[in-house]
């Protein structure tokens, strides 16, 4: 074997650029409405982005009435993080829900031709501001029941397009047992009409990632509670939804004592809120920016470039 040369040191130099950068990361949420979804991107976040109000303080989310997308800069570390999020209002409210998925898919789309339209141009900026949206994270109502024909149509059309991470929305409203039902059902739903949501077993690069993907792949849809108001147990601040709650016995006659408990968003066992946030920022975020670039992204730009030479 010949001597030492030092390649280990381009992970170094990728680090420093990486940190000097900064990194872009885009999400959008889709569903009905009164799904939790504001509520949702409030929790992602709200320690990093937003300062801890005073318990019962906190003001309650108002409705979403049209697709809209703020930015928030959060920094840990040295390391920057420009995030974008989307809240769309909750489709599928109308008598005639035929084409609701339309406006998402457009607003969708509209990211991949900002991009091709400042990628196409002969002189180009060093960096391309990047909206595209890496992630959808798409609302199941916790019907207890399979996925309904909407959500079908629906995520068919999202997942030709973008990365989606279905979840089970407003999950305190199942049981332990009906949650864990309901994920076996909407999975065999996904199967049987050929919904590839993300992490996509076709991507795995290699034994690896088949590994840790196929554990997030048997967890999806998470089943998640929302909450954005931090509530004090046990002397600790934490995020969670206080509920009343007793013994039902029989004909549904209170005998237990009557305690205030609170469902904190951040424990396992009360829900699957903490391995969504990790899937997208901790494990997963550069994984969900390389599939919308090489696959999604591509896929649009080799149809639009396509189109034009007609
Ligand atoms: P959106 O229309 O999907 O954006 O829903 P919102 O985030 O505006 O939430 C609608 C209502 O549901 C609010 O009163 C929230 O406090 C409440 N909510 C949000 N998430 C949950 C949840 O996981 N469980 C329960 N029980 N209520 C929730
Ligand atoms: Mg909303």
């Amino acid at each position: 074997m010949l001597g030492y040369v030092g390649i280990e040191a381009v992970l170094d130099q990728l680090k420093i650029k990486a940190m000097k950068m900064g990194f872009e990361f885009n999400i959008m949420v889709v569903g009905q409405s009164g799904l939790g979804k504001s509520t949702m991107l409030n929790t992602l976040f709200k320690s990093k982005v937003w300062k801890c109000t005073l318990p019962g303080l906190a003001m309650p989310t108002p409705q979403t009435l049209q697709l809209k997308s703020v930015t928030h800069v959060i920094e840990e570390k040295g390391v920057k993080l420009k995030l974008t999020v989307t809240d769309t209002p909750g489709f599928g409210d109308q008598i005639n829900n035929d084409k609701c998925w339309n406006p998402i898919l457009g607003y969708i789309n509209e990211q991949y031709e900002r991009y091709l339209q400042e990628e196409i141009l002969i002189t180009r900026q060093r960096h391309i501001p990047d909206t595209r949206v890496h992630c959808c994270v798409y609302f199941v109502p916790p019907t207890g029941h399979c996925l309904r024909p909407l959500d079908i149509e629906f995520l068919q059309r999202l997942c030709r397009t973008v990365n989606v991470v279905p979840v089970i929305a407003r999950a305190d409203s199942l049981t332990l047992e009906e949650r864990e039902a309901f994920r076996r059902r909407i999975q065999h739903n996904l199967r049987t009409h050929c919904i590839e949501v993300y992490p996509q077993k076709c991507f795995d690069e290699d034994i690896n990632d088949r590994i840790l993907n196929s554990k997030i792949r048997d967890r999806i849809p998470f089943a998640v509670v929302g909450a954005d108001r931090q509530h004090l147990v046990n002397g600790r601040c934490v995020l969670g939804r206080k509920t009343k709650w007793g013994i039902i016995e029989g004909q549904g006659r209170w005998t237990g004592p009557e305690v205030w408990l609170c469902l904190a968003v951040e424990n396992m066992a009360h829900c699957e809120f903490p391995l969504l946030r990790d899937l997208l920022i901790r494990s997963h975020l550069q994984d969900l920016k390389d599939i919308t670039h090489n696959v999604h992204y591509e896929n649009y730009r080799v149809c639009r470039l396509n189109e034009s030479h007609v």
